[in-house]
């Protein structure tokens, strides 16, 4: 049954929001869930916010009992990546990945100090501020040997105007320049799963997540129970093109513990 686990990973964007706005039913479904006692982990990818912003966001939409350590964003798994590699650091992202890196004892460099002394390491997220002077500037550290770190790799995300770009699409232009690859922490990274993990590890484990090539495969890459909802970014033929079998398929968090309880 789909309450039989101890611990579940919540994906955020497309489970039980979508851009703030709560999915119908989600909100209920997670109370109900830590009411029982069981252990909620908040998986995201997206770097743009804090773990405090994402407790305040959460608060807002009715999760009262929510702490930060129920949240573990990209953001958060790169700075704890990179906390032992790097002390300096160039950010091509948001507020909430700065914060992160900062939070982990690593500073952050603006672009001038970037270009003048360069960094141990470049780390790229979402960045609705991209530009080509920041292109550029990451190129270059990357070509002289700083590390390459990408918070995620989603090419766009759910919105209420549709799909748009995600931190993918930044990450690819980034590499196309540098020609070289990052290292991934975002799902399906087992860094990210390691990360949830160390918060709530006791027992079974359940991922329910709206894409196939981050949430579920990185599940099934880590041996882990994942449940894939249709109310997000993902469709059925996702998971057939990538041969994923999930455990429980729904069309939203509400119908997954309705359909399966
Ligand atoms: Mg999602």
């Amino acid at each position: 049954m789909i309450s039989d686990y101890d611990c579940y990973l919540l994906d955020m964007d497309g489970v039980i929001w979508i851009n703030g706005k709560e999915i119908p039913g989600s909100i209920e479904i997670v109370n109900h869930l830590h009411d029982m006692g069981k252990v909620i982990v908040f998986l995201t990818n997206n770097s743009t916010k804090s773990r405090d912003k994402y407790v305040e966001a959460l608060r807002e939409i009715g999760v009262s009992w929510v702490k930060r350590k129920n949240i573990v964003s990209s953001a958060y798994v790169a700075a704890r990546y990179l906390s032992d590699l790097a002390k300096r650091c160039y950010v091509v992202g948001e507020a909430g990945l700065v914060e992160e890196l900062r939070l982990a004892g690593l500073s952050v460099l603006n672009e001038s100090s970037a270009w003048s002394s360069g960094a141990d390491a470049v780390v790229v997220g979402m960045d609705r501020n991209f530009n080509y002077m920041k292109l550029w500037t990451a190129m270059k550290l990357i070509l002289e040997g700083s590390l390459y770190v990408a918070t995620n790799t989603d090419r766009n995300f759910p919105t209420e105007r549709g799909l748009a770009p995600g931190a993918g699409t930044m990450v690819a232009a980034v590499s196309s320049g540098a020609g070289m690859s990052p290292t991934v922490v975002g799902k399906p990274s087992e860094h990210m799963f390691y990360e949830a993990l160390r918060c709530g590890n006791d027992g079974k484990v359940l991922m329910i997540g709206d894409r196939a090539e981050t949430d579920i495969l990185g599940a099934t890459r880590m041996g882990i129970d994942s449940a894939f909802v249709l109310s997000g970014a993902g469709k059925i033929e996702d998971l057939k093109a990538l041969g994923l079998k999930p455990r429980y398929i729904a069309k939203d968090l509400r119908s997954l513990f309705h359909d399966f309880t």
